[in-house]
């Protein structure tokens, strides 16, 4: 994986203090997993995080996944989480970065639908997926419009 991706995540957080993973460094695989997390912070949110690079790439959803064609729904980058984190529900303690409950909302596996990594997609700024989850599942976009936000819907198959 690149060196440090998750600078940035490592950074915001106190590992004496929070539980949440420090995380190591991983080699990317071949079938991708996601995570959808519901995180009732000072603001109830979702986090849609997407593993690429070895790491779990991560938008703030504060409506958390648009359930019908035509919902556009806001979806602010976030920094780069350590894949363990998929894995990780509990409450971040008060006074700590995100402080308040994470819980896993969904999770599952998802297939790029772009004929280019997640990365590269993600710079360019137009991400295509199909997520195969237990609550969500079909193909979605996520397009960038403007500083760190980006719009998640809903597309038809093809
Ligand atoms: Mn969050």
């Amino acid at each position: 994986m690149k060196k440090n991706l998750l600078k940035e995540y490592r950074k915001k957080r106190d590992f004496q203090k929070t539980k949440e993973p420090k995380g190591i460094e991983r080699k990317p695989r071949k079938q991708p997993i996601f995570v959808i997390h519901k995180h009732a912070a000072r603001h109830l949110h979702y986090d849609l995080r997407l593993e690429s690079q070895g790491v779990l790439k991560s938008w703030a959803v504060p409506k958390g996944a648009p359930k019908k064609f035509g919902e556009k729904h806001l979806a602010v980058h976030v920094e780069d989480h350590p894949l363990e984190y998929a894995k990780f529900k509990g409450t971040i303690p008060e006074g700590e970065y995100g402080a308040g409950k994470v819980e896993i909302w969904d999770k599952g596996t998802y297939i790029n639908i772009k004929h280019a990594p997640l990365e590269t997609c993600i710079r360019k700024g137009v991400v295509s997926v199909k997520f195969n989850g237990k609550k969500i599942k079909g193909t979605y976009a996520l397009v960038h419009f403007r500083e760190k936000n980006w719009l998640w819907f809903k597309t038809k198959e093809r």
